[in-house]
Protein backbone atom coordinates (compact mmCIF):
# COMPACT_ATOMS: atom_id res chain seq x y z
CA UNK A 1 0.00 0.00 0.00
CA UNK A 2 2.67 2.44 1.29
CA UNK A 3 4.78 1.53 -2.03
CA UNK A 4 1.68 1.88 -4.11
CA UNK A 5 1.10 5.30 -3.15
CA UNK A 6 4.42 6.30 -3.11
CA UNK A 7 4.35 5.36 -7.24
CA UNK A 8 1.28 7.35 -6.88
CA UNK A 9 2.65 10.71 -5.18
CA UNK A 10 6.11 10.46 -7.26
CA UNK A 11 3.68 10.06 -10.51
CA UNK A 12 2.03 13.06 -9.38
CA UNK A 13 5.17 15.49 -8.93
CA UNK A 14 7.00 13.82 -11.91
CA UNK A 15 3.45 15.06 -13.78
CA UNK A 16 3.36 18.29 -12.14
CA UNK A 17 6.79 18.61 -13.35
CA UNK A 18 6.60 17.94 -16.64
CA UNK A 19 3.40 20.01 -16.66
CA UNK A 20 5.63 23.36 -16.08
CA UNK A 21 7.11 24.87 -18.88
CA UNK A 22 9.43 27.37 -18.78
CA UNK A 23 10.43 29.80 -21.58
CA UNK A 24 13.07 31.99 -22.42
CA UNK A 25 11.85 35.23 -22.86
CA UNK A 26 13.30 38.98 -23.59
CA UNK A 27 13.46 41.16 -20.21
CA UNK A 28 13.57 45.31 -20.89
CA UNK A 29 12.74 47.64 -17.80
CA UNK A 30 12.35 45.04 -14.98
CA UNK A 31 14.49 44.29 -12.35
CA UNK A 32 15.00 40.78 -12.48
CA UNK A 33 16.48 40.21 -15.64
CA UNK A 34 19.04 37.99 -16.21
CA UNK A 35 21.40 40.33 -18.86
CA UNK A 36 18.13 40.61 -21.10
CA UNK A 37 16.41 37.32 -20.68
CA UNK A 38 14.62 35.59 -17.99
CA UNK A 39 12.95 32.57 -17.66
CA UNK A 40 9.20 32.13 -16.75
CA UNK A 41 6.25 30.21 -17.54
CA UNK A 42 5.16 32.98 -19.64
CA UNK A 43 6.39 36.07 -21.05
CA UNK A 44 4.71 39.43 -20.82
CA UNK A 45 5.18 42.98 -22.07
CA UNK A 46 3.05 45.72 -20.49
CA UNK A 47 2.54 49.60 -21.56
CA UNK A 48 1.76 52.35 -19.85
CA UNK A 49 0.54 54.92 -22.30
CA UNK A 50 2.24 58.49 -21.64
CA UNK A 51 0.12 60.20 -24.61
CA UNK A 52 -2.42 59.81 -27.00
CA UNK A 53 -0.14 59.16 -29.72
CA UNK A 54 0.79 56.11 -28.33
CA UNK A 55 3.90 57.07 -26.80
CA UNK A 56 4.42 54.10 -24.09
CA UNK A 57 7.19 52.90 -21.00
CA UNK A 58 7.11 49.16 -21.89
CA UNK A 59 8.49 46.70 -20.20
CA UNK A 60 8.68 43.29 -21.52
CA UNK A 61 9.74 40.47 -18.78
CA UNK A 62 8.37 37.23 -17.90
CA UNK A 63 6.22 35.20 -15.32
CA UNK A 64 7.12 32.69 -12.56
CA UNK A 65 3.77 32.47 -11.42
CA UNK A 66 0.10 31.74 -12.94
CA UNK A 67 -1.46 35.51 -13.05
CA UNK A 68 -4.13 35.20 -15.65
CA UNK A 69 -5.82 38.32 -14.34
CA UNK A 70 -2.60 40.35 -15.30
CA UNK A 71 -2.38 38.90 -18.89
CA UNK A 72 -4.48 40.59 -21.61
CA UNK A 73 -5.63 43.39 -19.99
CA UNK A 74 -6.43 46.84 -20.73
CA UNK A 75 -7.21 49.34 -18.05
CA UNK A 76 -6.84 52.97 -19.17
CA UNK A 77 -3.72 53.73 -19.78
CA UNK A 78 -2.06 50.66 -18.61
CA UNK A 79 -1.91 47.31 -20.70
CA UNK A 80 -0.49 43.77 -20.46
CA UNK A 81 -0.38 41.07 -22.68
CA UNK A 82 1.34 37.62 -22.00
CA UNK A 83 2.34 34.76 -24.89
CA UNK A 84 4.01 31.43 -24.01
CA UNK A 85 7.14 30.81 -26.74
CA UNK A 86 10.50 31.90 -26.90
CA UNK A 87 10.78 35.02 -26.94
CA UNK A 88 7.73 35.42 -28.15
CA UNK A 89 7.59 39.04 -26.29
CA UNK A 90 10.52 40.50 -28.05
CA UNK A 91 8.89 42.50 -30.64
CA UNK A 92 5.07 42.82 -29.54
CA UNK A 93 3.29 45.81 -28.97
CA UNK A 94 -0.25 46.34 -27.28
CA UNK A 95 -0.86 50.39 -28.39
CA UNK A 96 -0.24 50.82 -32.05
CA UNK A 97 1.59 54.35 -32.42
CA UNK A 98 -1.35 56.72 -33.79
CA UNK A 99 0.43 59.31 -36.64
CA UNK A 100 1.73 62.62 -34.80
CA UNK A 101 0.32 65.83 -36.38
CA UNK A 102 3.45 67.14 -37.74
CA UNK A 103 4.80 70.30 -35.52
CA UNK A 104 3.82 72.71 -37.96
CA UNK A 105 3.83 75.42 -35.69
CA UNK A 106 7.55 75.71 -36.35
CA UNK A 107 6.80 75.69 -39.85
CA UNK A 108 4.47 78.24 -39.96
CA UNK A 109 6.77 80.71 -37.66
CA UNK A 110 9.58 80.08 -40.14
CA UNK A 111 8.95 78.74 -43.50
CA UNK A 112 5.92 80.50 -44.51
CA UNK A 113 7.48 83.79 -44.60
CA UNK A 114 10.01 83.11 -46.65
CA UNK A 115 8.05 81.50 -49.18
CA UNK A 116 5.32 84.54 -48.94
CA UNK A 117 7.89 86.64 -49.06
CA UNK A 118 9.75 84.88 -52.09
CA UNK A 119 6.14 84.85 -53.95
CA UNK A 120 5.84 88.54 -53.65
CA UNK A 121 9.14 89.56 -55.17
CA UNK A 122 8.30 87.23 -57.96
CA UNK A 123 5.30 89.59 -58.63
CA UNK A 124 6.83 92.28 -57.94
CA UNK A 125 9.63 91.72 -60.26
CA UNK A 126 6.99 89.70 -63.03
CA UNK A 127 4.91 93.10 -62.63
CA UNK A 128 7.97 95.47 -63.33
CA UNK A 129 8.86 92.94 -66.37
CA UNK A 130 5.47 93.49 -67.83
CA UNK A 131 5.41 97.20 -67.15
CA UNK A 132 8.85 97.44 -68.87
CA UNK A 133 7.23 95.57 -72.02
CA UNK A 134 4.52 97.18 -72.21
CA UNK A 135 6.17 100.83 -72.02
CA UNK A 136 8.54 99.39 -74.42
CA UNK A 137 6.41 98.07 -76.81
CA UNK A 138 3.99 101.38 -76.63
CA UNK A 139 7.16 102.79 -77.60
CA UNK A 140 7.50 100.89 -80.57
CA UNK A 141 6.17 100.34 -84.06
CA UNK A 142 4.09 97.27 -84.57
CA UNK A 143 6.60 95.34 -86.70
CA UNK A 144 9.70 95.66 -84.08
CA UNK A 145 6.97 94.36 -81.16
CA UNK A 146 6.25 91.12 -83.04
CA UNK A 147 8.23 87.73 -82.75
CA UNK A 148 10.97 88.56 -80.36
CA UNK A 149 12.03 85.04 -79.91
CA UNK A 150 13.25 83.70 -83.10
CA UNK A 151 16.93 82.75 -83.21
CA UNK A 152 19.17 84.27 -85.19
CA UNK A 153 19.59 81.08 -86.77
CA UNK A 154 16.08 81.57 -88.44
CA UNK A 155 16.89 85.03 -89.22
CA UNK A 156 20.10 84.31 -90.78
CA UNK A 157 18.38 81.91 -92.85
CA UNK A 158 16.41 84.39 -94.38
CA UNK A 159 18.86 86.61 -95.19
CA UNK A 160 21.78 84.06 -96.63
CA UNK A 161 24.24 85.31 -98.79
CA UNK A 162 21.44 87.94 -100.42
CA UNK A 163 22.48 91.30 -101.75
CA UNK A 164 20.73 93.95 -100.16
CA UNK A 165 19.61 94.78 -103.54
CA UNK A 166 18.07 91.38 -103.57
CA UNK A 167 16.51 91.99 -100.10
CA UNK A 168 15.13 95.34 -101.02
CA UNK A 169 13.74 93.59 -104.16
CA UNK A 170 11.69 91.01 -102.28
CA UNK A 171 9.79 94.18 -100.72
CA UNK A 172 8.87 96.13 -103.92
CA UNK A 173 5.35 94.37 -103.94
CA UNK A 174 4.31 96.90 -100.69
CA UNK A 175 7.19 99.11 -100.84
CA UNK A 176 7.31 98.82 -97.08
CA UNK A 177 10.52 97.09 -95.95
CA UNK A 178 12.25 94.46 -95.17
CA UNK A 179 10.36 91.91 -92.81
CA UNK A 180 11.47 93.29 -89.12
CA UNK A 181 12.93 89.76 -88.53
CA UNK A 182 15.53 90.54 -91.19
CA UNK A 183 16.21 94.11 -90.32
CA UNK A 184 17.11 92.92 -87.16
CA UNK A 185 19.39 90.06 -88.77
CA UNK A 186 21.12 92.59 -91.34
CA UNK A 187 21.16 95.76 -88.11
CA UNK A 188 23.40 92.99 -86.19
CA UNK A 189 26.15 91.91 -89.41
CA UNK A 190 26.62 95.62 -89.68
CA UNK A 191 29.89 96.60 -89.13
CA UNK A 192 31.03 100.44 -88.40
CA UNK A 193 33.58 101.91 -90.22
CA UNK A 194 33.92 105.50 -89.89
CA UNK A 195 32.00 108.36 -88.42
CA UNK A 196 30.57 110.40 -91.51
CA UNK A 197 28.32 112.99 -89.76
CA UNK A 198 26.63 114.51 -86.81
CA UNK A 199 22.83 115.47 -86.65
CA UNK A 200 21.48 117.05 -83.59
CA UNK A 201 20.27 114.11 -82.59
CA UNK A 202 23.45 111.41 -82.86
CA UNK A 203 26.01 110.05 -85.08
CA UNK A 204 25.95 108.92 -89.06
CA UNK A 205 28.40 106.22 -89.42
CA UNK A 206 28.87 104.29 -92.76
CA UNK A 207 29.13 101.09 -91.90
CA UNK A 208 29.89 98.06 -94.09
CA UNK A 209 26.82 95.03 -94.52
CA UNK A 210 28.51 91.47 -96.79
CA UNK A 211 30.73 94.01 -98.35
CA UNK A 212 28.00 96.73 -99.17
CA UNK A 213 28.14 100.25 -97.83
CA UNK A 214 25.56 101.55 -95.65
CA UNK A 215 24.70 104.28 -93.57
CA UNK A 216 24.21 103.69 -89.60
CA UNK A 217 22.35 106.41 -87.76
CA UNK A 218 22.90 106.21 -84.23
CA UNK A 219 20.38 108.16 -82.32
CA UNK A 220 21.00 109.07 -78.31
CA UNK A 221 18.69 107.15 -75.99
CA UNK A 222 17.78 110.61 -75.17
CA UNK A 223 16.51 110.74 -78.71
CA UNK A 224 14.38 107.75 -78.73
CA UNK A 225 11.53 109.29 -79.96
CA UNK A 226 12.87 110.43 -83.61
CA UNK A 227 14.30 107.14 -83.77
CA UNK A 228 10.99 105.43 -83.32
CA UNK A 229 9.60 108.06 -85.39
CA UNK A 230 12.02 107.92 -88.27
CA UNK A 231 11.48 103.55 -88.05
CA UNK A 232 7.60 104.00 -88.16
CA UNK A 233 7.58 106.24 -90.98
CA UNK A 234 10.23 104.14 -92.78
CA UNK A 235 8.16 100.97 -92.51
CA UNK A 236 5.02 102.78 -93.73
CA UNK A 237 3.62 100.92 -96.61
CA UNK A 238 4.54 102.52 -100.42
CA UNK A 239 7.21 104.84 -98.67
CA UNK A 240 10.11 103.61 -100.86
CA UNK A 241 11.01 106.25 -103.52
CA UNK A 242 14.05 107.31 -105.75
CA UNK A 243 14.06 110.64 -103.78
CA UNK A 244 13.53 109.18 -100.54
CA UNK A 245 16.11 108.02 -98.57
CA UNK A 246 16.20 104.20 -98.99
CA UNK A 247 15.45 102.37 -95.82
CA UNK A 248 17.27 98.94 -94.50
CA UNK A 249 16.90 98.36 -91.12
CA UNK A 250 15.91 99.45 -87.90
CA UNK A 251 17.22 97.95 -84.31
CA UNK A 252 17.58 98.29 -80.48
CA UNK A 253 20.02 96.58 -78.91
CA UNK A 254 21.44 96.38 -75.28
CA UNK A 255 25.00 97.21 -75.58
CA UNK A 256 27.21 97.72 -72.94
CA UNK A 257 24.01 98.03 -70.95
CA UNK A 258 23.18 100.55 -72.83
CA UNK A 259 20.20 101.37 -75.27
CA UNK A 260 21.28 101.45 -78.67
CA UNK A 261 18.98 102.87 -81.41
CA UNK A 262 20.44 102.05 -84.72
CA UNK A 263 18.73 103.33 -88.45
CA UNK A 264 20.25 101.48 -91.15
CA UNK A 265 19.82 103.33 -94.61
CA UNK A 266 21.73 103.73 -98.36
CA UNK A 267 25.18 105.42 -97.87
CA UNK A 268 25.71 108.50 -100.07
CA UNK A 269 28.97 108.98 -100.64
CA UNK A 270 28.58 112.58 -101.63
CA UNK A 271 26.84 113.28 -98.09
CA UNK A 272 23.99 116.07 -97.81
CA UNK A 273 23.16 118.56 -100.18
CA UNK A 274 24.76 120.97 -97.11
CA UNK A 275 28.20 119.35 -97.67
CA UNK A 276 27.66 118.55 -101.49
CA UNK A 277 27.16 122.76 -102.28
CA UNK A 278 30.34 123.55 -99.75
CA UNK A 279 32.58 122.18 -102.18
CA UNK A 280 30.61 121.95 -105.32
CA UNK A 281 28.93 124.00 -108.01
CA UNK A 282 26.64 123.32 -110.47
CA UNK A 283 25.55 124.57 -113.67
CA UNK A 284 21.85 125.66 -114.22
CA UNK A 285 20.64 121.57 -116.02
CA UNK A 286 22.54 120.32 -112.64
CA UNK A 287 20.12 122.60 -110.35
CA UNK A 288 17.10 121.72 -112.03
CA UNK A 289 17.91 118.04 -111.80
CA UNK A 290 18.49 118.72 -107.59
CA UNK A 291 15.41 121.16 -107.31
CA UNK A 292 13.34 118.23 -109.46
CA UNK A 293 14.65 115.28 -107.46
CA UNK A 294 13.96 116.79 -104.11
CA UNK A 295 10.57 118.03 -105.20
CA UNK A 296 9.86 114.19 -106.28
CA UNK A 297 10.81 113.12 -102.87
CA UNK A 298 8.64 115.89 -101.38
CA UNK A 299 5.33 115.29 -103.07
CA UNK A 300 5.87 111.15 -102.61
CA UNK A 301 5.96 112.39 -98.83
CA UNK A 302 2.72 114.93 -99.34
CA UNK A 303 0.48 112.88 -101.41
CA UNK A 304 -1.48 110.12 -99.27
CA UNK A 305 -1.90 107.04 -101.84
CA UNK A 306 -5.50 105.53 -101.65
CA UNK A 307 -6.29 101.44 -101.71
CA UNK A 308 -5.20 98.79 -99.72
CA UNK A 309 -1.36 99.17 -100.26
CA UNK A 310 -1.46 102.88 -99.92
CA UNK A 311 0.48 105.37 -98.15
CA UNK A 312 -0.86 108.42 -95.54
CA UNK A 313 0.10 111.68 -96.39
CA UNK A 314 3.48 112.71 -94.60
CA UNK A 315 4.87 116.21 -93.42
CA UNK A 316 8.26 116.73 -92.68
CA UNK A 317 8.75 119.85 -90.95
CA UNK A 318 12.53 119.72 -90.70
CA UNK A 319 13.53 119.99 -94.81
CA UNK A 320 17.01 121.47 -95.15
CA UNK A 321 20.01 120.93 -97.05
CA UNK A 322 21.68 119.10 -94.09
CA UNK A 323 18.36 116.70 -94.41
CA UNK A 324 18.68 115.91 -97.89
CA UNK A 325 21.44 113.59 -99.51
CA UNK A 326 23.27 113.66 -102.90
CA UNK A 327 23.26 110.40 -104.49
CA UNK A 328 25.72 110.05 -107.07
CA UNK A 329 23.40 110.06 -110.00
CA UNK A 330 22.92 113.76 -109.03
CA UNK A 331 19.98 113.25 -107.68
CA UNK A 332 18.85 114.07 -104.69
CA UNK A 333 16.86 112.00 -101.63
CA UNK A 334 15.15 113.51 -98.51
CA UNK A 335 16.62 111.95 -95.23
CA UNK A 336 15.36 112.89 -91.70
CA UNK A 337 12.19 111.70 -90.88
CA UNK A 338 12.37 111.98 -87.24
CA UNK A 339 10.23 114.94 -86.81
CA UNK A 340 7.26 113.96 -89.84
CA UNK A 341 3.53 113.91 -89.05
CA UNK A 342 1.30 111.05 -90.58
CA UNK A 343 -2.08 112.28 -92.10
CA UNK A 344 -4.53 110.16 -93.78
CA UNK A 345 -7.85 111.58 -95.13
CA UNK A 346 -9.88 108.16 -94.81
CA UNK A 347 -9.52 107.58 -90.82
CA UNK A 348 -9.71 111.32 -90.39
CA UNK A 349 -6.36 110.60 -88.25
CA UNK A 350 -3.58 113.24 -88.09
CA UNK A 351 -0.26 111.80 -85.91
CA UNK A 352 1.93 114.48 -84.75
CA UNK A 353 3.93 111.64 -83.05
CA UNK A 354 5.45 112.30 -79.72
CA UNK A 355 8.57 114.06 -80.19
CA UNK A 356 9.39 116.69 -77.98
CA UNK A 357 12.10 117.80 -81.11
CA UNK A 358 10.89 120.98 -83.21
CA UNK A 359 12.46 121.49 -86.45
CA UNK A 360 15.56 123.99 -87.36
CA UNK A 361 15.10 127.72 -86.64
CA UNK A 362 16.81 128.66 -89.56
CA UNK A 363 14.30 127.44 -91.52
CA UNK A 364 10.28 128.02 -89.72
CA UNK A 365 8.13 128.94 -91.51
CA UNK A 366 6.40 132.51 -90.25
CA UNK A 367 3.53 130.72 -88.42
CA UNK A 368 5.96 128.36 -86.73
CA UNK A 369 7.71 131.60 -85.45
CA UNK A 370 5.13 133.65 -84.63
CA UNK A 371 2.92 130.46 -83.06
CA UNK A 372 0.02 130.63 -85.04
CA UNK A 373 0.05 127.50 -86.85
CA UNK A 374 -3.03 125.59 -86.94
CA UNK A 375 -1.19 122.28 -85.26
CA UNK A 376 -4.84 120.52 -85.66
CA UNK A 377 -4.30 120.92 -89.64
CA UNK A 378 -2.31 118.88 -91.83
CA UNK A 379 -2.36 121.28 -94.28
CA UNK A 380 -0.55 123.28 -91.89
CA UNK A 381 2.84 121.58 -92.27
CA UNK A 382 2.87 120.47 -95.92
CA UNK A 383 2.64 124.50 -96.44
CA UNK A 384 6.00 124.92 -94.01
CA UNK A 385 7.65 122.32 -95.83
CA UNK A 386 7.20 124.33 -99.11
CA UNK A 387 8.50 127.37 -97.06
CA UNK A 388 11.95 125.12 -96.64
CA UNK A 389 11.61 124.03 -99.68
CA UNK A 390 11.82 127.66 -101.12
CA UNK A 391 15.04 128.12 -99.00
CA UNK A 392 16.58 125.23 -99.93
CA UNK A 393 15.77 125.96 -103.81
CA UNK A 394 17.95 129.65 -103.06
CA UNK A 395 20.87 127.48 -101.28
CA UNK A 396 20.76 125.89 -104.83
CA UNK A 397 20.84 128.33 -106.84
CA UNK A 398 23.70 130.56 -105.25
CA UNK A 399 25.96 127.94 -106.25
CA UNK A 400 24.50 127.51 -109.82
CA UNK A 401 27.32 129.03 -112.11
CA UNK A 402 25.62 131.69 -114.56
CA UNK A 403 27.69 134.03 -117.47
CA UNK A 404 30.98 132.36 -115.41
CA UNK A 405 29.72 133.87 -111.81
CA UNK A 406 28.69 131.50 -109.16
CA UNK A 407 28.07 132.80 -105.12
CA UNK A 408 30.19 131.42 -102.36
CA UNK A 409 27.52 128.87 -100.55
CA UNK A 410 25.50 130.29 -97.17
CA UNK A 411 22.59 129.24 -95.34
CA UNK A 412 19.28 130.98 -95.49
CA UNK A 413 19.12 134.49 -93.83
CA UNK A 414 23.33 134.69 -92.99
CA UNK A 415 22.93 138.37 -93.41
CA UNK A 416 20.68 138.93 -91.06
CA UNK A 417 20.70 136.61 -88.21
CA UNK A 418 23.56 134.96 -85.88
CA UNK A 419 25.62 132.04 -86.74
CA UNK A 420 23.20 130.11 -84.61
CA UNK A 421 20.15 131.92 -84.56
CA UNK A 422 17.71 131.75 -81.60
CA UNK A 423 13.96 131.56 -81.80
CA UNK A 424 13.92 135.29 -81.44
CA UNK A 425 16.34 136.44 -83.93
CA UNK A 426 14.43 134.13 -86.67
CA UNK A 427 11.01 136.02 -85.61
CA UNK A 428 12.18 139.69 -85.86
CA UNK A 429 13.72 138.76 -89.19
CA UNK A 430 10.99 136.75 -90.87
CA UNK A 431 7.59 137.71 -89.05
CA UNK A 432 8.36 141.24 -87.70
CA UNK A 433 10.59 142.65 -90.98
CA UNK A 434 9.43 140.10 -93.25
CA UNK A 435 12.30 139.25 -94.77
CA UNK A 436 13.38 137.24 -97.41
CA UNK A 437 16.61 135.57 -99.02
CA UNK A 438 18.50 138.19 -100.83
CA UNK A 439 18.04 136.78 -104.71
CA UNK A 440 20.48 138.34 -106.81
CA UNK A 441 19.16 140.00 -109.97
CA UNK A 442 21.45 137.68 -112.42
CA UNK A 443 19.35 135.14 -111.78
CA UNK A 444 16.70 136.42 -113.81
CA UNK A 445 18.83 136.27 -117.24
CA UNK A 446 18.62 132.59 -116.87
CA UNK A 447 15.92 130.65 -118.01
CA UNK A 448 16.18 127.78 -115.42
CA UNK A 449 17.17 130.15 -112.66
CA UNK A 450 14.36 132.78 -113.12
CA UNK A 451 11.71 129.64 -112.99
CA UNK A 452 13.18 128.87 -109.85
CA UNK A 453 13.57 132.42 -108.16
CA UNK A 454 9.87 132.72 -109.42
CA UNK A 455 8.83 129.62 -107.50
CA UNK A 456 10.76 130.40 -103.79
CA UNK A 457 9.23 133.75 -103.98
CA UNK A 458 6.10 131.55 -103.83
CA UNK A 459 6.90 129.59 -101.23
CA UNK A 460 7.78 132.42 -99.19
CA UNK A 461 4.33 134.09 -98.79
CA UNK A 462 3.83 135.29 -95.12
CA UNK A 463 -0.11 133.79 -95.46
CA UNK A 464 0.86 129.97 -95.71
CA UNK A 465 -2.05 129.70 -97.67
CA UNK A 466 -1.29 131.67 -100.82
CA UNK A 467 1.96 129.32 -100.90
CA UNK A 468 2.06 127.03 -104.12
CA UNK A 469 2.08 123.31 -103.18
CA UNK A 470 4.58 120.48 -103.41
CA UNK A 471 2.48 119.37 -105.99
CA UNK A 472 2.26 122.71 -108.16
CA UNK A 473 5.97 123.09 -107.78
CA UNK A 474 6.70 119.38 -108.99
CA UNK A 475 4.24 120.19 -112.38
CA UNK A 476 6.12 123.41 -113.06
CA UNK A 477 9.33 122.12 -113.18
CA UNK A 478 8.40 119.01 -114.52
CA UNK A 479 7.41 120.93 -117.76
CA UNK A 480 10.26 123.17 -117.42
CA UNK A 481 12.57 120.09 -117.23
CA UNK A 482 10.53 118.37 -120.28
CA UNK A 483 10.77 121.39 -122.51
CA UNK A 484 14.48 121.91 -121.88
CA UNK A 485 14.71 118.68 -123.15
CA UNK A 486 12.07 119.01 -125.94
CA UNK A 487 14.36 121.64 -127.24
CA UNK A 488 18.02 119.94 -126.83
CA UNK A 489 16.30 117.15 -128.69
CA UNK A 490 14.87 119.71 -131.40
CA UNK A 491 18.96 121.14 -131.75
P1 LIG B 1 20.01 114.02 -87.48
O1 LIG B 1 18.66 113.48 -87.25
O2 LIG B 1 20.90 113.82 -86.32
O3 LIG B 1 19.98 115.43 -88.00
P2 LIG B 1 20.55 113.12 -90.17
O4 LIG B 1 19.80 111.96 -90.66
O5 LIG B 1 20.05 114.46 -90.62
O6 LIG B 1 20.67 113.08 -88.60
O7 LIG B 1 22.06 112.94 -90.59
C1 LIG B 1 23.06 113.81 -90.15
C2 LIG B 1 24.14 113.93 -91.19
O8 LIG B 1 24.72 112.66 -91.45
C3 LIG B 1 23.62 114.39 -92.54
O9 LIG B 1 23.58 115.81 -92.62
C4 LIG B 1 24.66 113.81 -93.49
O10 LIG B 1 25.80 114.64 -93.51
C5 LIG B 1 25.03 112.50 -92.84
N1 LIG B 1 24.22 111.40 -93.37
C6 LIG B 1 23.02 111.03 -92.94
N2 LIG B 1 22.55 109.97 -93.62
C7 LIG B 1 23.48 109.67 -94.53
C8 LIG B 1 23.57 108.67 -95.55
N3 LIG B 1 22.60 107.81 -95.74
N4 LIG B 1 24.67 108.64 -96.33
C9 LIG B 1 25.65 109.53 -96.12
N5 LIG B 1 25.61 110.49 -95.17
C10 LIG B 1 24.56 110.57 -94.38
MG1 LIG C 1 19.13 115.98 -89.65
Amino acid sequence: MLLRNIWVLSLVIVTSATDIVYYTCTCQGVSNCNGNKCLGIKCFVTEQKTNEYGDVIRSRGCFNESLNEQCHSRIEILASWCCTSDFCNENFTIYKPVEKPRDTSLLLVTVLPIVLFVIILMLFIFLFWKMKQSGRKKSLPRLLTTDFEHTDIVNASIVGDSTLGDLLDCTTGSGSGLPFLVQRTVARQVTLVECVGKGRYGEVWRGLWQGENVAVKIFSSRDEQSWFRETEIYNTVLLRHENILGFIASDMTSRNSSTQLWLITHYHDNGSLYDYLQRTTVDPEGCLQLAVSIIFGLVHLHVEIFGTQGKPAIAHRDLKSRNILVKSNKQCCIADLGLAVVHSQNSEYLDIGNNPRVGTKRYMAPEVLDETIRTNSFESYKQTDVWAYGLVLWEICRRTIINGMVEDYRPPFYDMVPHDPSFEDMKKVVCVDQQRPNVPNTWSSEKILSALMKIMRECWYQNPSARLSALRIKKTLNNLKNSLEQRKQDC
